[in-house]
């Protein structure tokens, strides 16, 4: 049975994260879609396409904590570095992905790699916080960097492919390891392919049009930078290319437990921000210069 699109949804006003990540957020955006509609996607910041002036004092965030869900990055144009209190860290360009876990707490900070900043140039990239079941979120942290090669590469009808971070799409295997059904790829599609999908009915899924344009089951025209929330109603859907084009895809099964979120926290009761919020300001989360 075919899953069908519910809304699609031009990017909201931009707003700057820091002064590094010039953002549209899609997750939560509305009553439609607040932080339960795509759980477990609980957060989507998208920095379209931006051309930043050069620049010898690097943009970004500086330190900030997080806990209790994990965020990730996709990098699409320009370089992001990105350092944590757990030892994580590293620089990602076009391509790749950083996972960092923040689960118990970390201390992080996220900039444009030095290099990039000096020279300037466009930025494109999504950050998504991906929510922990409540037994994994006091978990200790973790880093993943995927790098553009370790990658899963399907075959779609045409001569593009999807590019499989994590979870499953043809009984391909995507390389991160997830504490929950967690589906994210980029559909990499040249005009004229058309790449099909199948998640459980129950699963939430969502894609933002990164380049180019698609057509949703052979009928719902969505343009660049267009949000893509699908129905709960079926399983199957396609995506096909009117012009060369990338697609994030985003599917997870929800978790079925409150959520208490309160800035850079996301825990399951009231009584658990208090705590992350004293945990932090008694020093906790370890250190980061
Ligand atoms: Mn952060």
């Amino acid at each position: 049975m075919q899953k069908s699109v519910e809304l699609i949804m031009a990017p909201p006003s931009p707003h700057f994260v820091g002064d590094g990540f010039r953002v549209h957020t899609f997750i939560p955006s509305s009553y439609r879609i607040d932080m339960h509609r795509m759980n477990p996607f609980i957060m989507l910041d998208y920095n379209s396409k931006h051309y930043f002036e050069p620049s010898d004092t690097p943009r970004g965030v500086g330190v900030h904590p997080h806990r209790g869900f994990e965020t990730v990055t996709i990098a699409y144009q320009g370089k992001v570095a990105h350092h944590d209190s757990a030892g994580g860290g590293g620089i990602i360009g076009e391509g790749d992905v950083q996972w960092m876990t923040a689960a118990s707490g970390v201390l992080h900070k996220e900039y444009h790699e030095a290099k990039f900043a000096r020279s300037g140039g466009w930025f494109q990239m999504v950050q998504l916080w991906v929510n922990l079941p409540a037994k994994y979120k006091m978990s200790a942290p973790k880093y993943q960097a995927i790098s553009n090669d370790k990658m899963t590469r399907v075959p779609v009808k045409g001569s593009g492919f999807i590019e499989l971070i994590a979870g499953e799409v043809a009984s391909f295997i995507g390389p991160a390891s997830t504490f929950s059904p967690v589906h994210i790829s980029n559909a990499k599609l040249m005009a004229g392919d058309v790449a099909d999908y199948s998640f459980p009915f129950h699963f939430n899924t969502a894609m933002i049009v990164v380049e180019g344009e698609v057509i949703i089951n052979g009928t719902e025209q969505a343009p660049v930078n267009h949000f893509i929330l699908m129905e709960n109603n079926g399983e199957d859907f396609n995506i096909s290319a009117t012009q060369d084009s990338v697609i994030l895809v985003l599917s997870g099964e929800p978790i079925n437990e409150p959520i208490a979120a309160h800035g850079p926290f996301v825990m399951n009761t009231h009584q658990e921000l208090v705590q992350a919020f004293n945990d932090f300001n008694n020093g906790k989360f370890g250190y980061l210069e």
